[in-house]
């Protein structure tokens, strides 16, 4: 573990060689030989000490100069002073601590720092593990990064426990305050050896550790780790951040708050548990945060606007259906397209507003061209999971569907695999409700989850969208031409239909035209188009239907 450092200001080098050799089994011992040097040294960094031991007369500057100075500076509260003398004065008014005398007697000495050291350390402690809280950490963090030239050998990694309210709610506060003091034990012994790990706040830990020469797979074991409590069990799912140290002067909440955004950064779908700052994602956070701050603006001003991707009939070519996709016309970025913003307003929950108006835009749209007496094709909405969380959007959904302007089957909805499998079961009373109404569930982007095959057997849909990067290798790849024919067979027996994504060429069109493959989206006919062009297209369509 780390040693804590101490200052010894003493002009009389005999006494402080006794209190080095004293003391330096247990410190790490830092010298001054006057008031003067010691302010400097505090100067550099007084965060990184634990205890100064101060004489009183010395040259140049003397303890109570010193006393003076620590005071003005707001020192004192954090870093206690023990005066070396028989005779400490006013040195107590003064905002010292405690005192010993010359001679030297070591048990005396000893006591007097411990009990000192461990006074101000209930300041640093966690109430919950008993162990650091987070100015505990800092201090000790800038303690043993102290005088360090080189820091690049060393990481600050931040854990947070994403499912923590869940096992909360499940096993009550004080058996999850049970799993917080486990998880830091497991952090205090996993096999990185952290030289310093706290609880910084509610869920979140951190650890300073030296660099692992083997790569950080053992992070897997300690991110999923499993918790058993009166026969339950816990499994908790852990998301670290890796901010490797450099050398630079930087706080160690600066580099606490790296690791933190590395953190937020992780993108699970690489399946690995944790994520390693780089420099470009700060750029990236300050841009997610504009997008979150503009973007109730954004959609009251209208600058998100609605495009329409017909999909085709394999057989007919003819207009079967279509896809509606959101793009963002911001007022000084220009078109915004949704993957730059969708993940982000997922994160800050704000995708159900947006959804909800793609909804409304896009019954506005049915109802007029249907009130005309112009043809119309059931048109399909992207739902994100948080929709499912949002109980007034799905009644306001149910709500227009049931309101009885649009007919059965004229709107559906497109819900990604990964979103489906992480829905909980009053959502799917929700899914059924939708499907009640006539409406179609698409499962969007088949084959990129982990779960397909699962999915396929558990879930009741109607429709499945094979993903774009099974179409883009055909005539690339014999054994996905293997996959997607076996794919296209397996939904016609569980009697799902199949949308083709992603279809650009000619080569893709006539492989799902011989393998029976229902319907095609892709630029092959056409990219997403402004509402008028899709209107139009419709409209062309009636005209060579009644020819
Ligand atoms: P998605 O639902 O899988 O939509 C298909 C995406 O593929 C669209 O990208 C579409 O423009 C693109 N695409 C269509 N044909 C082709 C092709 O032939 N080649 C290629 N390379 N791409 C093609 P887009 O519009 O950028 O949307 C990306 C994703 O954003 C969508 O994927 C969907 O998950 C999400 N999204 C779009 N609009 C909404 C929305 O209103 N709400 C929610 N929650 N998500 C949306
Ligand atoms: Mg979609
Ligand atoms: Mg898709």
């Amino acid at each position: 573990m780390v040693k804590q450092n101490i200052l010894i200001v003493d002009d009389s080098e005999i006494s402080r060689e006794i209190l080095v050799h004293m003391l330096d089994d247990e410190f790490t011992l830092y010298q001054a030989e006057n008031g003067q040097q010691a302010i400097d040294i505090l100067s550099e960094n007084y965060k990184a000490f634990q205890l100064v031991l101060l004489d009183i007369h010395m040259p140049v500057l003397d303890g109570y100069g010193v006393l003076e100075i620590m005071k003005q500076r707001g020192w004192l509260k954090e870093l206690p002073v023990i005066m070396i003398s028989s005779d400490p004065g006013d040195a107590y008014k003064r905002g010292a601590t405690d005192f010993f005398a010359k001679p030297f007697e070591e048990d005396v000495v000893l006591a007097r720092i411990h009990n000192i050291i461990s006074l101000y350390n209930r300041y640093y402690t966690d109430n919950v593990t008993e162990g650091l809280n987070r100015k505990g950490f800092i201090r000790k963090a800038e303690s043993f990064l102290h005088g360090k030239k080189d820091k690049t050998g060393y990481d600050m990694m931040f854990f947070d426990i994403k499912n923590f309210k869940a096992v909360n709610e499940l096993a009550g506060i004080s058996n999850g305050d049970q799993v917080l003091r486990t998880f830091y034990q497991d952090l205090c012994n996993a096999s990185f050896m952290p030289l310093l790990v706290a609880r910084i706040e509610a869920d979140h830990f951190v650890c300073l550790s030296r660099q692992p020469e083997e790569g950080y797979d053992f992070l897997d074991d300690i991110c999923h780790c499993r918790y058993e409590k009166n026969g339950k069990a816990f499994l908790l799912y852990v998301q670290c951040g890796i901010y490797h140290l450099e050398n630079k002067n930087m706080a160690i909440s600066g580099m606490i708050d790296r690791a933190r955004l590395a953190e937020e950064m992780h993108n699970s779908e690489y399946g690995r548990m944790y994520t390693i700052y780089n420099h470009t994602m700060k750029n990236v956070y300050i841009e997610n945060a504009e997008i979150s701050s503009e973007f109730m603006r954004g959609l009251e001003h209208e600058e998100f606007k609605l495009y329409y991707q017909p999909i085709m009939d394999t057989k007919t070519g003819k207009i079967a259906s279509a896809e509606a996709l959101i793009r963002w016309n911001h007022a000084e970025k220009g078109m915004i397209s949704p993957g730059a913003f969708i993940p982000v307003l997922e994160k800050d929950g704000y995708v159900s507003n947006l959804d909800m108006y793609v909804v409304r835009k896009v019954r506005e749209f049915l109802v007029n061209r249907l009130a005309e007496g112009n043809l119309t094709v059931p048109i399909s909405v992207n739902l994100s999971r948080i929709d499912f969380y949002d109980e007034q959007m799905m009644h306001n959904i149910l709500g227009i569907l049931h309101e009885g302007k649009l007919p059965a089957g004229k709107m559906n909805f497109e819900i990604t695999e990964s979103a489906y499998a992480a829905i909980e079961e009053d959502s799917n009373v929700i899914v059924d409700e939708i499907r009640r109404c006539g409406s179609k569930i698409l499962m969007d982007d088949f084959g990129t989850g982990y779960s397909s095959f699962g999915m396929l057997q558990d879930c009741d849909f109607d429709t499945l969208k094979l993903d774009m990067s099974f179409i883009h290798q055909i005539g690339k790849n014999p054994r996905t031409h293997s996959i997607l024919r076996s794919v296209i067979e397996l939904s016609h027996e569980l009697g799902l239909t199949v949308v083709a994504e992603g279809v650009e060429t000619s080569e893709h069109v006539s492989f799902l035209q011989q393998n029976g493959c229902d319907f095609i989206q892709g630029y092959y006919y056409s990219r997403p188009v402004e509402e008028h062009v899709f209107a139009d297209m419709l409209d062309q369509q009636e005209k060579q239907l009644k020819m």
